[in-house]
This record gives structure tokens, sequence and C-alpha cells, in this order.
């Protein structure tokens, strides 16, 4: 595709001053005219045209199957783009004066207390902007917590099927992370948990299900170990997408959680939009929690800041935009709509990994929650799990999560999520089952892949930690 600047014609500008304009200010758009700018210079259609087609040249999830596991890339209802259009949260502005966004503030209230219902937690901040920073949020809480009680504890223990955001909020906020090992069944490993637990120890981070897809079941006996220690537990909720209407964090034992609300509740990801990560905690904890916190008193909403706050997380009150599309999402499912969701994510993981178990191997084959993992073992000819990774963009599919968790050699995470269809579920195990066949008896073709897609294989590290952002400059010279 040619870039916008070798479209450009000379003097063909998609904008021009009216001559109003120019005999109101005579001289002026010549005297602010930057020649040395050298902006490409297209007519308006050219230029639709032009982003369109860039648009399509990607694959997500309003124009492919996404079975990204751990990320929960479900398909965002577009009523919640309606909604958080309404011109009264459009074209509100964080600095308005309480009394002129009650109805704002009233979707932050409500909002809050469906979260607490779906947690069992009482106190919620809808402030961090993702799910790491609500790792960070409540390990700042559980900090001041034990500050408060005159006590040092320097250590954070988690487990090594964890997300690497967790012991790198732990460490972000001047923890210890203490790794712990998971057995056979890639549960917590209890008599292990048992010899770290010590009086440096402020908490547990634990994710349940994990990023294995396996629900836990030990987990009441976890969190009784860390608390009869004194410690806290923390809840990773990036996989509440499994636990919607089936049970609470509060009763599993956890004290604070985050939800990914980009993630269980349906608003976009991706492309560097914003995101948020409420966080939820116990009664007890709620006075620490970050503010301002939108309140009601008598019919009246406004802010308050909790007694022993760890003070202000993010400008103004968070990704306002994004609270908006979650509260439409649960308010359109209810309260059935979330527990069938649960249902059938869970359901579509089984079917997913019931149609693939004779030609991959599933790491850890317990009866799995919304997600599972296959890993490398037994593919022919040095083809990798990258290699299947990008000959599925050749189908028509994103590729599942690759490499993660840590402890699975080779890993493939998939995570179907809710929203296909059996058919879709299907043409995606087909598409597997096709490239592992592949694998064996044309494997330079899996290796080579993609061979369909604008770029083939990238130099991933690179593109990530050093994007070619000069190519057009480049170009040009
Ligand atoms: C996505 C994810 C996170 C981090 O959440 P972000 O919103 O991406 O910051 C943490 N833990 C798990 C298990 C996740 O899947």
């Amino acid at each position: 595709m040619k870039l916008l600047f070798e479209k450009s014609k000379k003097n063909r500008p998609g904008t021009r001053f009216t001559s109003s304009f120019e005999s109101d200010r005579p001289g002026l758009a010549q005297k602010y005219f930057r020649s040395s700018l050298d902006l490409p210079e297209l007519s308006e259609p050219e230029v639709m045209r032009h982003y369109t087609a860039l648009s399509k040249q990607n694959i997500g999830v309003d124009n492919a199957f996404y079975p990204l596991g751990s990320c929960t890339m479900k398909y965002n209802p577009r009523i919640n783009e309606q909604t958080s259009r309404f011109e009264g949260f459009a074209s509100s502005h964080p600095l308005f004066d309480a009394s002129l966004v009650q109805g704002n503030l009233a979707l932050m209230v409500h909002l809050a207390d469906a979260l607490s219902a779906i947690t069992g937690l009482p106190g919620i901040t809808l402030a961090p902007a993702a799910g790491a920073h609500g790792e960070l949020t409540g390990l700042m809480i559980m900090k001041k917590y034990f500050t408060d009680k005159g006590e040092k504890r320097t250590k954070i223990i988690a487990p090594d099927s964890s997300h690497g955001t967790n012991p790198a909020s732990a460490s972000m906020c001047g923890f210890t992370t203490i790794s712990l090992k998971s057995n056979k069944d890639g549960m917590v490993d209890i008599s292990a948990l048992r010899e770290l637990m010590d009086k440096d120890v402020a908490g547990l981070m634990m994710t349940n299900p994990n990023t294995l897809g396996v629900f836990d079941k030990n987990i009441e006996e976890i969190t009784r170990i860390i608390h009869e220690a004194g410690g806290l537990v923390y809840g990773d909720g990036a996989n509440a997408n499994a636990l919607l209407g089936k049970t609470l964090f509060s009763k599993m034992g956890f004290d604070i959680i985050h939800l990914n609300l980009h993630k269980t509740f349906s608003t976009p990801h991706g492309g560097g939009g914003p995101g948020a990560g409420p966080v939820a905690v116990t009664e007890t904890l709620k006075e620490f929690l970050p503010g301002p916190l939108p309140v009601k008193n008598s019919g009246t909403y406004s802010f308050q800041m909790p007694k022993k706050s760890i003070g202000r997380i993010r400008s103004f009150f968070g990704n306002f935009g994004v609270l908006v599309r979650a509260y439409t999402y649960i308010c359109s499912l209810g309260r059935d709509g979330l527990s069938a969701v649960s249902d059938h994510a869970v359901l579509n993981a089984e079917y997913v990994k019931a149609l693939l178990k004779d030609y991959y191997h599933i790491a850890y084959d317990s009866p799995t929650k919304h997600e599972f993992v296959l890993d490398d073992t037994g593919l022919p000819n040095g083809v990798t799990t990258m290699d299947i990774a990008k000959r599925l963009l050749d189908y028509g599919f994103h590729p599942p999560t690759v490499y993660f968790p840590l402890i699975v050699h080779g890993a493939l995470m998939i995570e179907p999520t809710e929203t296909e269809s059996k058919e879709t579920l299907e043409e995606f195990a087909d598409a597997l089952i096709a490239i592992r066949q592949e694998a064996a008896t044309n494997p330079d073709m899996v290796k080579n892949a993609p061979h369909t897609t604008p770029v083939f294989r990238l130099d991933e590290v690179m593109a990530a930690r050093k994007p070619d952002l000069c190519y057009t400059v480049q170009q040009k010279g």
C-alpha cells in the first residue's frame, strides 16, 4: 500500500479557506502557512479510502475470531458505543462542578454497586486505568494497611503460573516477589505455600481460575493459610469471565481484587485505547481506597476522600467513557445474562478442547474453565508454536496467546469467549487440525507462514521495542 505522502499531489489540499475568511483576514492564512511541514495534499475521499483500507489490513475482533487466552477478547456490543455517545456523557468535562454532572456521578455509583454485587466486596474504586494499574493500586492499599497497623511486611507470593504484571506490580510497589510453584494439576502446591508463609509476607497474588484455565479447588484453604498468618489475598480478576454469577470473590477469601472492564465487561481494548481496572476491597480496607470516590448523600451525588486513602492514582475519575460502556453491558445482560456469559464461555472452551485433543497435546488436562492451553509436545519436523500461530492468520483467524503461561512449553492458550457460534468454533478447530496435518506433510508451508497477510514474518521483539515510526520520512528521503 502506498503512503499518504506518496499519494500526495502538490496543490491538491483537502481544505481551503473560504473567500470570506480570506477577505476578512487579509494575509492571515499566508502568514501561518508552514511550507516546511510538507504535509501530504489529498482530497477528502482519498484520505477516507486510505484509512479505511489501512483498517482492513489488520485482523481484529470485528472481522475475525480472536481466541486470545487470558486477555478475554470478546465482542464489544454496539449498544455500548451508542450510550457512551449520549451527549450528557460525551460532552461533559471532568472539571465541571458536581452539580452539573449528577447523571455521570450516578452512573459511577450504580456501576460500583453492580461490581460490588458481582464480586461480593463492598468497597470499589473505578479509577485505575487497566488491570495492571489495579494491581498496583491494590498493593498500595495492602502496603498502607500494614503501615497503619505498624507492621513492616516486605514480601508478596505469586504462583509461577501468574501473569507477568503480578510480580511487576509487586516490585513497583517495593515488595519482593516470591514465586510459588504449581503442582502437577496446575494448582497451588499447598505445602510449598505453607513453607513460604511467614511474618514478612504481606500477601498472596492469585488468579482463579488461573492462566491455565484451571480453577483451584483449594482456594478456601489457600486464603485461610494467608489470613492465619496475618496476610492479605489479592485476586487478579482478569479471568472473571469464568465466574460471573457463579461465585463471589468474597466467598473465596479474597481481600482485594481487580476486574478488567476491557476484558470481562466488553469495553474495547487494543489500539492503545483506554481500559479500566476497577478495584474491589473488603469492608476493612475501604478506608484506604484511592479517591475521590463518587458517593450519594441524601439524593445528591458528590465526591469524598476515604479517611486513610492512599490518595489519587489517576487524573479525574478514570476513563469515564469506558465506565459507561461497561455499565451498559451489565444492564443489558442483567444477573441471569451475566451468569449465562460464564456458562457459554466455559462450554465453548471445553468444546474446542474436545475437538482438538486428538491432534494436539493439552497441558494440565483437567476440566478447564473459560480457556485452556495446548503445548508443543509431538509437533513434527521442527514446527513450533509460533509457526502454528502464524499459519492461523492464513486461515483468517487471529492467533491465540503464545508462549504464555511460562510453565507450559510452547504454550498456545485458547479462550474462545461466549460470543462465538458453534460453527465458528468448529471452523477454528478445523483450521488448527489442518495445520497440524500440514506440519507433518508440508512443514515449509507452516514454517514460512503467513503467506496471505500484508506483511509476513516480523521481527516481533524489534517491532515492539523499536517500531519503525520513521518509515514515511525514510521513504521520502
Ligand atoms: C490481562 C491480564 C492482566 C493485566 O491487565 P491489563 O488490563 O492488561 O493491565 C493481569 N493478569 C491477567 C491474568 C491478565 O490476563
